[in-house]
């Protein structure tokens, strides 16, 4: 199949024109210009269930879902109902509100974080993690993997994945050396490495932070005992292990990937940081994790963090509306469709001779176009990017948005039913074809 990526979506192209003049590279989140794979990216005009519509009327089956937030889908009409609600009694107060209690108490229900604190992004949540661990500590030095993203902390960008790992960049300008040399990056799932480092380094490191499962390199899920071994080691040294469950929080199970893990293996993160579907599709976020430790935050004590619209009413509403509809069936449902879409394309690639992984953790999966399995940031790195190019833009001729990045994680939510799994599964042999 041909299809010109730049030439058949006037109204998205003519607002990008206009978004370049007044933002820079016309977006306001690095992927979202598909940079790594070229074209006009789409600007959406609105969605539904498991469906965006374009500017220009196009109709796509979403594989983002919003970079995980939309579990069940877009315009919830349950959730839409009761932010709807919500508005009516005004948006923000700067004082707390009953929403962001039961917010809390559903977060504390599921996961293992004795308390919580909201703030409005992943990235605010990370680097208040980060700082309360250091002050709990009184410690400074930060462990972090290559290919994890945190967020835009500065003391994480290091090695980062996800916009990073897109760009090709291994780090930023803007971020003084003083506060990346805080920062010990390690490559993912090599326990001699975390052992070498703590070894060195052990009474000056403050925390571990490291993506529960990574999604931002693609999926790359820990080796079994990993995350174990992690916390053990932190626990040995004094550290605190901080889980960064932004993405896989309430999204690849429904207590996050520490349901598949920790929870089964018997041990806890000392410190959890959460996003994307707690806030339900809008600006929430959180940090929580032992009682001790978080009673350390002002005004309990006197780590400061803080945030004017921190816990804001709208956004706890439309969290605690979808976490009390994530429910197991939901989980058992979107595991269905991850089963027929992964068993889809591991056909289609399979049949042209494409060298591929499908990497899976829960909900949450990402196609490697090369051999697997990829284990690590560099491992990762060998995917073919030309041919996922390829495979993006014969998907999205035939209906089908994809990250527009092989570094990212695909998306699915409880939303895509029989009819929306036909289309990705009909579009993938022609995609493969194009990718091989
Ligand atoms: N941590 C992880 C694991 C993430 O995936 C992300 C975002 O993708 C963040 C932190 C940062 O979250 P935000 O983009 O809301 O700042």
């Amino acid at each position: 199949m041909t299809y010109d990526p730049a030439g058949s979506v006037p109204a998205s192209e003519a607002l990008f024109a206009r978004a370049n003049a007044v933002i820079p590279g016309g977006v306001n989140s690095p992927v979202r210009a598909f940079a790594a794979v070229g074209g006009t990216p789409r600007f959406i005009a609105s969605a539904q269930g498991a469906y965006l519509t374009d500017a220009d009327g196009n109709r796509y089956v979403d594989l983002i879902c919003s970079w995980g937030p939309m579990l069940l889908g877009h315009a919830h009409p349950e959730v839409q109902a009761a932010v709807a609600a919500a508005i009516t009694r005004g948006t923000s107060y700067g004082a707390p509100t009953q929403p962001e209690v039961e917010l809390a108490e559903e977060i504390v229900g599921r996961t293992p974080v004795e308390k919580v604190r909201f703030v409005s992004s992943g990235t605010e949540a990370t680097m208040s993690a980060i700082r309360l661990a250091r002050g709990f500590t009184g410690r400074d030095l930060i462990i972090k993997f290559a290919g994890n993203y945190h967020g835009h902390v500065d003391s994480l960008l290091a090695a980062a994945g996800s916009g990073l790992a897109t760009l090709g960049v291994s780090s930023t300008p803007g971020v003084p050396a003083s506060s990346a040399g805080q920062t010990i990056v390690l490559p993912y799932n090599d326990r001699a490495a975390v052992t070498a480092a703590f070894a060195a380094h052990g009474d000056q490191i403050a925390a571990l932070i490291t993506e529960a499962s990574p999604g931002n390199m693609g999926v790359v899920p820990p080796a079994p005992g990993f995350n174990a071994f992690l916390a053990e080691t932190c626990t040995r040294h004094g550290a605190l292990f901080i889980s960064d469950e932004v993405m896989t929080g309430f999204r690849a199970a429904r207590e996050g990937q520490w349901e598949l893990d920790g929870k089964v293996e018997g041990w806890k993160p000392d410190l959890v940081t959460f996003g994307k579907v707690m806030g339900g599709g809008l600006p929430a976020a959180a940090f929580g994790g032992r009682a001790d430790v978080m009673a350390m935050l002002s005004p309990a004590g006197p780590v400061y963090q803080a945030g004017t619209l921190s816990g804001n009413p709208i956004a706890t509403t439309a969290g605690l509306t979808t976490l009390r509809l994530a429910t197991d069936e939901v989980y058992a449902r979107i595991n269905r469709a991850a089963d027929l879409i992964t068993n889809g394309i591991g056909d289609a690639l399979g049949k042209v001779g494409v060298a591929h992984a499908i990497q899976r953790t829960g909900t949450m999966f990402s196609v490697f176009f090369c051999d697997g399995p990829v284990t690590n940031f560099d491992e990762a790195k060998r995917t073919n990017d030309q041919a996922y190019a390829a495979f993006f833009h014969s998907m999205m001729s035939q209906g089908v948005y994809l990250p527009p990045s092989a570094y990212e994680a695909w998306f699915l939510s409880s939303a895509h039913d029989e009819t929306a799994v036909a289309q990705v599964l009909e579009a993938l042999p022609s995609a493969a074809e194009a990718a091989g």
